[in-house]
């Protein structure tokens, strides 16, 4: 991996981007793709769009989501102790302990999240998992008063972020779910947009993914693309206590993921297969029965269907402060969507 490309991806993860508060990620994206996109836009709700060769018939749209999971400050208690909804997927046991941020609009804010220690837990309270109304957030406020001067109503909080490489290519992060993929589908339009290519790629950092899929819906919808490739993490099962019966073999720097069942367009699965094949890209295969949670599901239904493939990340640790990837798994992933659109000839014909 070029080192700049490196830079770009601990941009990614050192910007915060709660659902609904995208905007510093965006900058950070839009920054980057300057320098290489035929154009650059930003669509009313948030997405940014970077097009290479935007006036061919052959329409490729990448999806990344750039939102991370986070909280919302709802409440400032009397004592200056702050409350907060969740955004996105929580489990509330991964918050406990740790070290916060506010993005107020004064600045960040460092805080921590906790609960009473355990030694003053009654044996009811030890038995039960913590339940999201039992955790605070401490600012280190005297009172509601100093609290209040520095944290809004609705300021987004995210975890500290922070990048660690650990062993064998593999890197920790907060909110590698999606800023991962959202490297991938950028670096793809980087990698290829020094090829001929015969279609117009679009690379999209969605937003609001976390909540429902909004970006993608409200993206696909501006660009009508004939094919849609979603970019998202998907769970590793080669740690402890995941079954993979049912989740599949899926392990860190194996490559990545490419999903079949009916929430994708097989003629798009095969090529993507048969590109990595070719062009000896390593890489798993993982089958979902079902509309999958991502991106990729709202890109098939949108307007009169989209051709659509699921390209994943292994990550282990999903939704906590220390997801993991392989860093050698989101450079095969760019090259695989690379490669893809650069064998298109602009002629094909994806109805199945
Ligand atoms: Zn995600």
């Amino acid at each position: 991996m070029e080192s700049a490309s490196l830079d770009f991806l601990k941009d990614l993860l050192a910007t915060p981007s709660p659902s609904g508060y995208e905007r510093p990620i965006q900058d950070v994206v839009r920054n980057y793709v300057r320098d290489f996109a035929d154009e650059v836009r930003t669509d009313l709700h948030g997405n940014v769009i970077a097009v290479k060769n935007p006036s061919a018939k052959l329409r490729v749209m990448f999806a990344g989501h750039c939102d991370q999971i986070g909280m919302l400050v709802t409440h400032i208690h009397d004592q200056g102790f702050i409350y907060a909804q969740t955004i996105g997927g929580w489990d509330p046991q991964q918050l406990i302990g740790q070290r916060m941020v506010i993005w107020a609009s004064g600045g960040p804010i460092p805080a921590v999240i906790s609960r009473k220690p355990i030694h003053l837990l009654t044996d009811e309270e030890r038995k039960q998992v913590v339940k999201l109304d039992d955790l605070w957030l401490d600012i280190g406020a005297k009172n509601k008063a100093e609290a209040a001067e520095l944290v809004r109503i609705g300021d987004p909080v995210t975890l500290q972020l922070q990048y660690q490489e650990m062993r064998n290519g593999l890197a920790s992060s907060p909110a590698m779910d999606n800023k991962c993929g959202l490297w991938v589908v950028i670096e793809a339009l980087r990698r290829a947009s020094k090829a001929n290519l015969k279609c117009g790629v679009y690379a999209v950092s969605t937003v609001a993914e976390e909540i429902g899929l909004r970006g993608a819906k409200t993206s696909a919808y501006g660009i009508d693309p004939q094919v849609g490739i979603a970019v998202d993490v998907t769970h590793a099962t080669d740690c402890p206590t995941i079954d993979k019966r049912q989740n599949g073999e899926i392990a860190l720097g194996n490559g990545p993921v490419v999903f079949r069942g009916p929430n994708m367009n097989p003629m798009v699965t095969d090529r993507l297969l048969e590109t990595a094949r070719k062009k000896e890209i390593a890489c798993q295969v993982a089958a979902a029965g079902r509309a999958v949670s991502n991106d990729a599901n709202v890109l098939q239904t949108n307007r009169a269907g989209v051709a659509t493939g699921l390209v994943s990340v292994p990550n282990r640790y999903m939704h906590s402060a220390v997801e993991m990837i392989s860093l050698q798994d989101i450079d095969r992933s760019a090259d695989l969507l690379a490669e893809f659109v650069m064998g298109l000839s602009g002629e094909e014909d994806f109805r199945p």
